[in-house]
């Protein structure tokens, strides 16, 4: 068995030294969908990993995060990358800003749509519906890639994403609840990649086999609930996408 080759989704922008993590996945030759939660932590990331050719800055303004956010500054580093995330909306009761929320994020599926040829990495918390309708109104879903990172919507909501061609991200804590596990064994099996979402925001202190094992737990709980072995496939889907970028 090897290393995963990917983490789909991970903060790179929580860590103390993103670069030293970034040359420790490096040496186990695992790429990184770096997301970010604002655009000042791309900016960190995109500098100080310049030189890594396997993280992948993303361009994040994250639903939590929407008021701390300046559009100007999401536009201004809009062209230095084709990943972009983490972006999306976040319905839960605790967190606010809803209307902002979406003004946001259809200002990135603009952005998105208008230019073509990004990824995404797209938090749906209690708006799977909301964040659908904002792609495909947008036009997004036509010529960008979109991956539903920790997908917790219905199982309609599942559907209408699969038909629009998304991919979805899975991390092992997703893979514990009884629906979750129903709606897992749904997605094509060319469209499911592994994400951490790791570190949590108050603990940077994630080495690289905290990240290695949590793709693998997750690895090991899909192949559990899809009764087929993922390893090679789960690869390929990596870098399918990554070949699709032109
Ligand atoms: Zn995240």
């Amino acid at each position: 068995m090897h290393d995963p080759s990917h983490d789909a989704h991970i903060h790179l922008d929580f860590f103390d030294d993103p670069e030293s993590f970034a040359r420790d996945a490096e040496s186990r030759c695992m790429s990184l969908f770096a997301c970010s939660v604002l655009p000042e932590g791309f900016k960190r990331i995109a500098t100080t990993c310049k030189d890594l050719k396997n993280v992948h800055a993303g361009l994040g303004i994250h639903p939590w995060w929407v008021a701390d956010a300046h559009l100007h500054d999401f536009d201004d580093c809009f062209d230095r990358t084709r990943w972009i995330g983490e972006v999306g909306l976040d319905f839960s009761p605790r967190r606010p800003h809803h209307d902002l929320q979406m003004q946001v994020f259809e200002h990135v599926a603009r952005r998105c749509s208008e230019s073509g040829n990004k990824i995404m990495s797209i938090h749906s918390i209690r708006s799977a519906s909301s964040v659908m309708r904002v792609l495909d109104q947008t036009g997004c879903l036509h010529n960008n890639i979109c991956i539903f990172h920790w997908f917790s919507g219905s199982t309609d909501d599942l559907w209408l994403a699969i038909r629009a061609g998304c991919y979805f991200s899975i991390n092992e804590r997703q893979t514990q609840t009884k629906r979750a596990r129903e709606q897992l064994k749904l997605i094509p099996v060319d469209r499911l990649l592994l994400e951490t979402d790791l570190p949590p925001q108050h603990n940077p202190q994630t080495t690289i086999d905290d990240v290695i094992d949590s793709l693998e737990t997750a690895r090991a709980s899909l192949e559990g609930i899809r009764s087929q072995a993922l390893e090679d496939q789960l690869t390929k889907n990596w870098l399918k996408l990554l070949s699709s970028m032109s």
